[in-house]
């Protein structure tokens, strides 16, 4: 039986795509050929990259706006270091606000000047940072808009006149928002848009050439985007997941569908956090994640009594990650409603039993 998976990354995908996906590894339309032994260069893989592309910046609401989306690997650990190595030439700005931050920032500061806008640190990232200063002399502004470790999301975005740069991994194409504000943004494919292997990078054209370091040019953005993220060989089958996947959130109404219906998984899983008096959330209200909820018991010897009752339930991947405690409920696109509601059963029984 197909378990409740509330797991953070890989994270769950909609079923159907799995199963579109299975039948494509055994052929892929009707060719006599699978999609994992067919050339990259073939006609039928450019179409599906070629698509992937151009889905990406319609259900983003760019098309046509002068960014270039692009399916690049390495995962988003790979772009820490590439959006400094082709975007810094004197001083980024980033904003700390939780491990994935952390980690984007040692890797820029192997290439230049990075000031630490503000950080969440002192409350172990429960909160995203406002109401900083941003200098006019700075490249680019990085922030993380969703911290799957600990929970929190922008819910709006820092106002300024430089290039906003973001690591989107856990909350991209989740909610609808005006993506102009962004210069350039990225997603590792295994929590909200597909399997691990590929990551999606959109940027303006605008950004190329922003430096005059010499760039390797697989981490060159500009030379990535003029091979249509063929420079080197796709990893082929992510980047079909992916586009099944993308395909799977235009017919459930772009991100404004997919948006609306987080916006209702998120408030039924937080209410009862906030209801039962046996839990206590994590993050601060207002900066609470739609993808990622993170809440602990408020007395840890109870778990005893409430691990059993949701793994009984057939839930999946609800353990906190090690620098929070207590649970996290990753509810992606493609977890039902129903699998929260099956989780909120749980809280109200291990209320009744406790
Ligand atoms: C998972 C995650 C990463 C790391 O992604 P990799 O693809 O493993 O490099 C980076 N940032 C955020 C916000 C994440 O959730």
């Amino acid at each position: 039986m197909k378990k409740h998976n509330f797991s953070a990354g890989p994270a769950i995908l909609p079923q159907e795509v799995i199963q579109e996906a299975a039948k494509a590894v055994l052929e892929l339309d009707n060719m006599g050929l699978s999609l994992i032994e067919i050339s990259h260069r073939s006609s039928e893989f450019m179409a599906i990259m070629e698509e992937a592309c151009i889905l990406s910046l319609q259900l983003l609401g760019l098309e046509g706006k002068g960014y270039k989306a692009m399916f690049l690997q390495g995962g988003a650990s790979m772009q820490f270091l590439m959006t400094a190595y082709n975007l810094l030439e004197n001083k980024a700005g980033y904003v700390n606000s939780g491990t994935w931050s952390t980690k984007a920032i040692k890797e820029a500061k192997i290439l230049g000047e990075v000031v630490e806008l503000a950080s969440s640190k002192d409350q172990n990232f429960n909160y995203i940072p406002k109401g900083f200063e941003i200098s006019s002399d700075l490249d680019y502004v990085h922030i993380t808009t969703n911290n799957t470790i600990f929970g929190t999301q922008y819910k709006t975005l820092p106002d300024t006149e430089v290039p906003l740069v973001a690591d989107m991994s856990s909350d991209i194409f989740s909610r609808s928002f005006d993506y102009s504000k962004f210069d350039m943004f990225y997603a590792g494919a295994q929590k909200n848009m597909g399997p691990s292997g590929v990551t999606l990078v959109v940027i303006k054209e605008s950004s190329f050439n922003k430096v005059s370091r010499v760039i390797p040019s697989m981490l060159n953005y500009e030379v990535q985007a003029n091979a249509e993220s063929m420079f080197n060989t796709p990893p082929v089958f992510p980047v079909y997941t992916v586009l099944l996947n993308l395909r799977w959130i235009a017919k459930h109404g772009g991100l404004e569908g997919v948006g609306a219906q987080n916006e209702k998984k998120a408030a039924l899983i937080y209410d009862e956090i906030d209801r039962n008096p046996l839990f206590e959330g994590f993050a601060h209200t207002y900066d609470r994640s739609h993808m990622n909820a993170t809440f602990n018991l408020k007395d840890d010897q109870q778990a005893e009594i409430f691990d059993p009752l949701w793994n009984e339930a057939n839930i999946s991947g609800l353990k906190g990650h090690r620098s929070v405690g207590g649970y996290r409920a990753s509810i992606y696109n493609a977890l039902p409603i129903e699998s929260i509601q099956v989780l909120v059963d749980c809280m109200q029984e291990f209320e009744r039993k406790a």
